[in-house]
């Protein structure tokens, strides 16, 4: 594939993350306007509630787009959503309508693109599972013994899940330090992020209905850039024997543009090979990952970023459609809108770890920023930014970038 052109100048550079080839989804306002529907086209926005109101796209003749969520358009399915991405390439690639009306990205305010219903989070990264496991349990003992059959997850908080630039507050929490005989109270004090890919499920599932590996790759309307932020010492604390709550509870961040599953379509790649057999409905039709160029940057307030780690969505033990069909295979329905976490992203290497815990191997190697200063964990003021792109023959499949800055703690009430 090759890249597309559009009558928007600024869509066919090479450098740009939104070609016609990509059509990403979001929701936009400017100045006092309400939030809508909008598709990232170059450096501009495609404003499909004008574009809907004024006949030049519409689908079924129901009104879809003047709306702050794409989820009506996400519960019509996939035949409704080619319909529209075909649409989308005739109005803005070449020779298409220019009267489209457009918005500079520039000018315009992100929200969150749809409307989470509930959110769910794995840990299918190997190299994370291995380098978290190995720091607690020791190398021999790293994997549990249900992690090469189970895309182990955890059901986390909708309420929780902001658009990228949303600020995040230091959580409280309780920990307990080894040698104290008591639990304290107060901020966190290892804060960290989670590098990882969020799948946004489109259709539903019936309760009561298992669903397969490949009704679930349908059913995956696309993807974001997630950071699940980390409160490490908290959750050393609280995890077992129910795993994560609190120290996942409090923020949970996602790029403002939904990359739909039919722009990634040309990067599918494999999971890597199976070191056992995986149970028959948990077995893939077809390549379930996508090649997915990540980065992430820390930067202190007022200093300049620095890169702390590069890795790959195809570094994933499991797909998402792998962890959608586990989700619904005790019969749990699946609601249009349900977000679920990849699991943290490391590669083998050291310079590939998506986590701070890591980077740093649990705070005992501290990173040293382009700025000078070290971290071991977040500070107050650091703004941490993930992007990523898939890369193609002149052309990038780019999700732009999921970033949030680190205010205090709240004092809280005596
Ligand atoms: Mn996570």
């Amino acid at each position: 594939m090759a890249l597309m052109t559009s009558w928007v100048a600024s869509a066919n550079r090479a450098e740009t993350p939104f070609p016609l080839n990509n059509l990403p989804y979001g929701v936009f306002s400017v100045g006092d306007d309400a939030p809508r529907c909008g598709v990232a086209i170059g450096d501009m926005i495609l404003d499909l509630a004008a574009a809907e109101g004024a006949g030049l796209v519409t689908v079924h003749d129901v009104p879809a787009f003047d709306a702050p969520s794409w989820n009506k358009l996400m519960a019509m399915g996939p035949t409704v959503w080619a319909d529209l991405r075909s649409k989308l390439m005739v109005l803005l690639g070449e020779g298409g309508n220019q009267d489209a009306p457009l918005v500079a990205q520039a000018d315009a305010v992100m929200h969150m693109p749809f409307d989470v219903a509930e959110y769910t989070d794995f840990y299918a990264g190997k190299h994370h599972a291995m380098n978290v496991g190995t720091m607690f349990r020791g190398p021999e003992n790293a994997l549990p013994p249900n992690w090469l059959h189970i895309p182990i997850g955890y059901n986390g908080r909708a309420s929780s899940v902001v658009v990228s630039g949303t600020d995040i507050t230091r959580p409280n929490g309780q920990t307990k330090a080894p040698d104290a005989d008591m639990p304290s109270f107060g901020p966190c004090k290892r804060l960290d992020i989670e590098l990882e890919m969020g799948a946004i499920v489109g259709t539903s599932s019936q309760l009561g209905q298992p669903i397969s590996v490949a009704q679930a790759d349908e059913m995956i309307f696309g993807y974001v850039l997630l950071n699940d932020w980390s409160a490490r010492d908290i959750q050393a604390w609280e995890y077992q024997p129910l795993g994560p709550f609190q120290a996942k509870a409090f923020a949970t961040s996602i790029s403002p543009w939904i990359v739909t599953t039919a722009a990634l379509e040309p990067f599918r790649t494999s999971t890597p090979a199976r070191e056992k057999g995986l149970l028959p409905y948990l077995a893939e039709p077809k390549p379930g990952l996508f090649d997915i160029a990540l980065e992430v940057t820390m930067a202190p307030a007022g200093k300049p970023a620095t890169t702390i780690a590069r890795t790959n969505y195809s570094q994933m033990y499991y797909s998402s459609a792998q962890q959608l069909a586990h989700h619904a295979s005790s019969g749990c329905a699946m609601s249009t809108g349900d977000l679920l976490g990849s699991g943290t992203i490391s590669g083998p290497e050291k310079s590939e770890r998506g986590s701070l815990l890591e980077l740093t191997w649990g705070g005992k190697e501290p990173l040293t920023l382009d700025s000078g200063e070290t971290r071991s964990f977040i500070e107050d003021g650091d703004c941490l930014t993930l992007s990523g792109a898939a890369q193609g023959d002149g052309y990038q499949i780019g999700f732009g970038s999921c970033t949030g800055t680190i205010q205090p703690a709240v004092k809280f009430p005596e």
